[in-house]
Formats: structure tokens, C-alpha cells, sequence
């Protein structure tokens, strides 16, 4: 048993399925971005492309398994030329879709209909925004994220979105080696912020750590602080988390149709394992909703402070 399963055990938990609410998709890793913190180091030299059988059999399953939710993310997700196709069948089957976006890929020459497409289709978007302040963004994203990334939150809000529309929430994530601070606190700062310095509007903002896997690692080493940051989330292990976390409750699917825990796993390749299937095509729900969850170091990340999940704090 690794240390974190140890950490949950000694508290009375166990890292095991408690059904699956949501699938999430991973639709390729190709990107308009090159983020210092992408946990799946994403870029626009990838080619990981989730293609359209594996596609025919997410929506099969997500049709079978009723599961309320499909979470589409990426990389851009938009940049997968199969997207609309997918988010029709998947909408066709009742289910509630959602795409995480970075925001400057609906900007971008030659992608200025996916945006009608999504409002179209009611797509409900996440969106990452680290900060109200340019320069914190751009840090983090890359010179001239911040200015695209208010373009596209005014075209979003044009079509309704966070406003009377499908929801658009917004992401934060640290900049440097520390925790998220209040999730409710710093929503009021960006509210207000982007109402008066823009008039954009959203729907709720969601406050994720930052995990020290892939990009985030590397940044980590180079400043010397990866143990540091590594000490911080084990001391900060919350065990009031342990119900909530993110691959309790849903199952990740990879550009190639193998089966994960979370997205964090798939960065790692630590496919689902225990004797669950790992691939669309061996899809067996009841053996998948009673899994015991793949674990190591990195889960300290979802632990720690509030917790943290890919719907925000968990408590
Ligand atoms: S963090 Fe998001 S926007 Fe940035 S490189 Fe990774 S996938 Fe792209
Ligand atoms: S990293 Fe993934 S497997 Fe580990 S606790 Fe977080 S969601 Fe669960």
C-alpha cells in the first residue's frame, strides 16, 4: 500500500468507486497553448487525436449507463475535427454535456462558428482563467492569452452563456507553489473584477490545485520547490475530501479509448487496473463502479486544504 492509500486507511477510508456519475473525456492532446502548468502537457505539436469509433463507443456507453454528465477536455478539445459530431450523438442520447476550454482556441481564424455551436447545442463550458490580471495569465499561459481569453468570454456572454444561457464557469489555479485560497472569497474578487474592468459575466468559479505531474513538475524543479510543494500537500491531507474526490464518482477515457481514474492518471499512464477493464471496449459497468481507484503521490493533491477536483474545492 503506497502512502496516500495509507493516509486514507488511517482515517477510516478506502479509495474505491462510489459509482459513476460522469465520464470524461480526453479528445486529444493537441493545443493552441503551451501552458508552464499543463498537467498533460498538451501543445500545438501533439497529435494524439481521439478518432470517431472510440467516440461511437463513449456515447454508447454513456447512453447505457444513463450517466447524467460527459465532461469533454483535452487539450482543446475544439481542435478535434470530430467534436461536433460527437457532441450531436452524445446530445441525441439526453445526456448533459460539458467542454473544458482554454478560452483563445474560439478566437482563433477559421474557428468562428464553434462557439454558436456550442451555445446551439447547450453545451455547458469550463473554462481556464488562473486571474483577473493580465499579467498573472499571461505568466502562466503565454503572451497574449489574457487579451483573447476577454474576447471569448465576451462572445460567450454575446450568446447568452453565463448569463441567461448554458452555464460558463470559470477555472483558477495558482501561479506559484501553494494552495487555492477560499473558493467563495475569490469568486466575489473575480466577479467584480471582470464586471467592472469588462462587463463579463460567468457562472461560478472553480479553484483547482495544481498537481506536480508533467509541465507543473518540471516548473516545480526548476525553482527548487518541488519538495516543498510536495510537503505542503501531504501536511494539508484533509480527510473530510476522501467522498468527494473526482474518481469516485466518475471514469476517464483516454484519446485511444483506454480507461483512467481521473485525468491525472491518464497523465501519469496509469491506466484503471485491480482487475477492472481498462479499454471502451471491454466496458463492464459492473466491475468499473465497485473498481478500487489506481493511486499514488500526486493524489495528495486532491486532498489537500479544500480539496480539489475538476468541479472545483470539494468542501
Ligand atoms: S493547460 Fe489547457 S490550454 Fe494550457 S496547454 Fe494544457 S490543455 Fe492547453
Ligand atoms: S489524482 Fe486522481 S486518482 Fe488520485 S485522488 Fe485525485 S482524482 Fe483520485
Amino acid at each position: 500500500m503506497n502512502e496516500f492509500e495509507s493516509a486514507v486507511r488511517n482515517v477510516g477510508g478506502r479509495m474505491l468507486s462510489m459509482g459513476i456519475d460522469c465520464i470524461q473525456v480526453n479528445v486529444g492532446l493537441k493545443c493552441n497553448q503551451h501552458c508552464a502548468h499543463c498537467h498533460v502537457e498538451a501543445s500545438s505539436s501533439r497529435t494524439e487525436m481521439m478518432g470517431w469509433p472510440v467516440m461511437e463507443a463513449v456515447t454508447e456507453i454513456a447512453s447505457d449507463l444513463a450517466v447524467p454528465l460527459v465532461d469533454i477536455t483535452g487539450g482543446a478539445p475544439e481542435l478535434n475535427c470530430n467534436l461536433p459530431g460527437f457532441i450531436e450523438k452524445l446530445k441525441g442520447t439526453g445526456r448533459d454535456v460539458q467542454v473544458r476550454t482554454n478560452l483563445t482556441v474560439l478566437v482563433m481564424p477559421g474557428m468562428e462558428r464553434v462557439a454558436t455551436f456550442m451555445r446551439e447545442h447547450e453545451v455547458r463550458l469550463v473554462a481556464s482563467l488562473p486571474c483577473y490580471l493580465e499579467q498573472n495569465v499571461c505568466a502562466q499561459r503565454g503572451t497574449g492569452v489574457y487579451d483573447d481569453s476577454i474576447k471569448a468570454m465576451r462572445l460567450l456572454n454575446s450568446l447568452g452563456y453565463g448569463i441567461d444561457g448554458p452555464s460558463l464557469d470559470l477555472v483558477y489555479n495558482p501561479l506559484g507553489a501553494e494552495l487555492p485560497t477560499s473558493q467563495e472569497k475569490l469568486e466575489s474578487d473575480y466577479r467584480r473584477e471582470l464586471r467592472e474592468r469588462f462587463g463579463i459575466e460567468f457562472s461560478r468559479l472553480l479553484t483547482i490545485a495544481n498537481m506536480p505531474i508533467g509541465r507543473y513538475r518540471r516548473f516545480l524543479r526548476e525553482r527548487g520547490s518541488s519538495e516543498e510543494y510536495t510537503s505542503l500537500l501531504k501536511s494539508s491531507f484533509n480527510k473530510a475530501t476522501i467522498n468527494g474526490l473526482m474518481c469516485r464518482h466518475q471514469v476517464s477515457v483516454g484519446w485511444d479509448g483506454t480507461l483512467y481514474d481521473c485525468d491525472f492518471n491518464l497523465a501519469l499512464a496509469l491506466p484503471v487496473n485491480h482487475g477492472a477493464p481498462d479499454h471502451v471496449t471491454r466496458f463492464d459497468a459492473d466491475k468499473l463502479i465497485c473498481r478500487r481507484i489506481v493511486t499514488g503521490e500526486h493524489c495528495f493533491g486532491c486532498t489537500a486544504g479544500s480539496g480539489s477536483s475538476c468541479a472545483g474545492s470539494l468542501v
